[in-house]
């Protein structure tokens, strides 16, 4: 290190997060060093479900969600082939009654933000979704979601980066943040004028007392079958524990890969550190997507994994400085939403590294609203 120039920004943790803010950041003219532990995208991001989808629970997730939708959109045609960028849609399936009316809301709250949504009935859902089971009473389609496969836009994200003259170490794991450097495990030492912390769930790890709590998930792929969903498949319930702060849910979540495969989830445990597959769980998980999809039962799962969400107590992710610690910008918390609001983070975090204004209220994000925060 000794005679080269400090980088203007160092990026710790090569994620999704951690690689669109150093694109970003390189791209508009800043130095930038990443630092990443193991492999770039082996963490959250790579047992991810890659579904980037314009969530609504609340404005500052809306607004997020719906800015990096765009910015996702617009990279579209740039990503590589094995990013797998497809927009098969959201249907968010209503069980009944109550549901097909919290719907019609939805699809009304979307439609007047811009985003195309329509309402169908029981009917149009059979249509667009014949292996769901009977019974079900409408749902609501958001056509314009896609799914991603994260772990290959993150070195194509990095390539990006280095070629905007970044640096990116990989293997490379910061022990400590002392200021406005950080020290490595193997005993460096570097400095600059930005600590951009993107380390997902292991954030408290280098910041103590940081209000981030890793909350577990657990997905299953299956063999190919073409065409047996057409649409990422979500029962209305999902964002009742996603955000949720029960210490455990399972929600009915599908998603049809490119290649036929179908992946399914999902599963939310708080307070579990251990990354082995809980069988009993995972059979919750499964027994919750039966009930909307019997015919699932007769495809063969060829793997199961786990990964951990950083989820912060107000479910918005932490973007912007920590109260007491110059130099340091958080980019952490994004819980099971992180794929897909990456590069609105990044939008953000390089506006705050440039003195730019930003294109959204930053204040939702802003770490000191948790600051004094339990973890
Ligand atoms: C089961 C599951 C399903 C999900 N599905 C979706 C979905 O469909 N859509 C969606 O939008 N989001 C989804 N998410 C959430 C999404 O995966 C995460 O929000 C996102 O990947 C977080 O990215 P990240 O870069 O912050 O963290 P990570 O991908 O975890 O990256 C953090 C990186 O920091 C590195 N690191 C850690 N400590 C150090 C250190 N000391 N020094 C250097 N490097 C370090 C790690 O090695 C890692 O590479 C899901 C998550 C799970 C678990």
């Amino acid at each position: 290190m000794s005679g080269s120039p400090s980088p203007d920004a160092l990026v710790v943790g090569a994620g999704i997060v951690g690689a669109a803010c150093a694109w970003e950041l390189a791209r508009a003219g800043v130095r930038v060093s990443v630092l990443e532990a193991g492999l770039p995208g082996g963490g959250a991001t790579a047992a991810g479900m890659g579904h980037v989808v314009v969530l609504d629970d609340n404005e500052p997730e809306f607004r997020l969600a719906k800015l990096s939708h765009e910015l996702w959109s617009a990279l579209a045609p740039e990503l590589p082939a094995g990013a797998e960028f497809t927009r098969p849609g959201t249907l968010w399936v209503a069980a009944d009654g109550e549901e097909l009316d919290a719907a019609a809301r939805r699809a009304a709250a979307y439609d007047s933000r811009g985003v195309a949504a329509e309402l169908l009935d029981a009917r149009q859902l059979a249509e667009a979704e014949p292996e769901l089971r009977d019974g079900l009473a409408g749902g609501l389609l958001v056509r314009d979601d896609a799914v991603v496969y994260p772990p290959c836009v993150v070195p194509w994200l990095l390539d990006g980066a280095r070629r905007a003259g970044a640096q990116v170490d990989a293997g490379r794991r910061v022990a400590a943040i002392e200021g406005r450097a950080v020290r490595c495990a193997d005993g460096g030492r570097r400095e600059a004028a930005w600590v951009v912390l993107a380390t997902g769930a292991w954030a408290p790890e280098l910041v103590p007392g940081l209000p981030v709590r890793r909350r577990k998930g657990h997905l299953v792929v299956t063999d190919r079958y073409p065409g047996f969903v057409r649409h990422q498949l979500v029962e209305l319930g999902y964002l009742k524990s996603a955000h949720g702060t029960g210490s455990e849910s399972v929600a009915f979540n599908v998603q049809p890969r490119p290649s036929g495969q179908l992946l399914v989830g999902s599963s939310r445990q708080l307070g579990v550190d251990d990354d082995a597959i809980d069988h009993r769980l995972l059979s919750r998980m499964l027994r919750r997507a039966l009930e909307y999809l019997p015919g699932l039962a007769r495809r063969h799962a060829l793997r199961a994994w786990t990964g951990f969400r950083a989820a912060t107590p107000d479910g918005q992710p932490l973007i912007g400085p920590w109260p007491g610690h110059d130099g340091l910008l958080l980019a952490t918390g994004h819980e099971g939403l992180g794929i897909t609001t990456a590069f609105g983070t990044a939008w953000l975090v390089a506006d705050m590294v440039l003195g730019r204004p930003s294109p959204l209220p930053r204040e939702p994000y802003l770490p000191a609203r948790l600051a004094g925060s339990a973890p």
